[in-house]
């Protein structure tokens, strides 16, 4: 809801309750608030609101309560279920682009890696359960940048 439909929906609660009366700071909650929600829903739940409530006033918590704001909207339809492909971890797919995968990918490659130089097998597990900057270390230590790139570095 933007702020020219705010002004406009104010008025209309108005109309139905001439009582309504917002101070300065409830006017810019329930601007802050409903600026989160998409015009049509508020204005359905408004109308529930009018029926079922002819002589209550609408209280900003109960109008949105139910609602889903945008940005929720955008997240649930698009944020569903997946299955990481290197360790078979199911978690959601925001979980999985942000932070996830590129971490699974390094302690997959570490587990090769410290197979491959120490002869150790190191469970994903134990790995899993060390903090971004030891995976890191660990990186530098098992997996040396190719010594091509390592020259190309070095010379700036
Ligand atoms: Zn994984």
């Amino acid at each position: 809801m933007n702020i020219v439909e705010f002004d406009k929906f104010i008025e209309k609660i108005k109309a139905y309750y001439p009582m309504f009366k917002l101070t300065t700071e409830g006017t810019n909650e329930w601007k802050d608030v409903l600026s989160k929600y998409e015009t049509a829903d508020i204005l359905r739940v408004f109308s529930e609101w009018i029926y079922e409530h002819p002589d209550a006033q609408p209280k900003l918590q109960l109008l949105t309560k139910y609602l889903k704001t945008k940005e929720e909207k955008k997240t649930n339809s698009t944020d569903y279920l997946i299955r990481c492909d290197l360790c078979g971890k199911e978690m959601r797919l925001s979980v999985y682009e942000n932070s996830y995968r590129d971490r699974c990918l390094l302690i997959k490659s570490l587990q090769s890696a410290i197979k491959e130089k120490k002869g150790v097998d190191v469970s994903y597990e134990e790995l899993d359960g060390c903090t971004m900057e030891i995976l890191r270390k660990l990186e530098d230590k098992y997996i040396p940048m190719p010594k091509s790139l390592n020259d190309i570095l070095n010379k700036f």
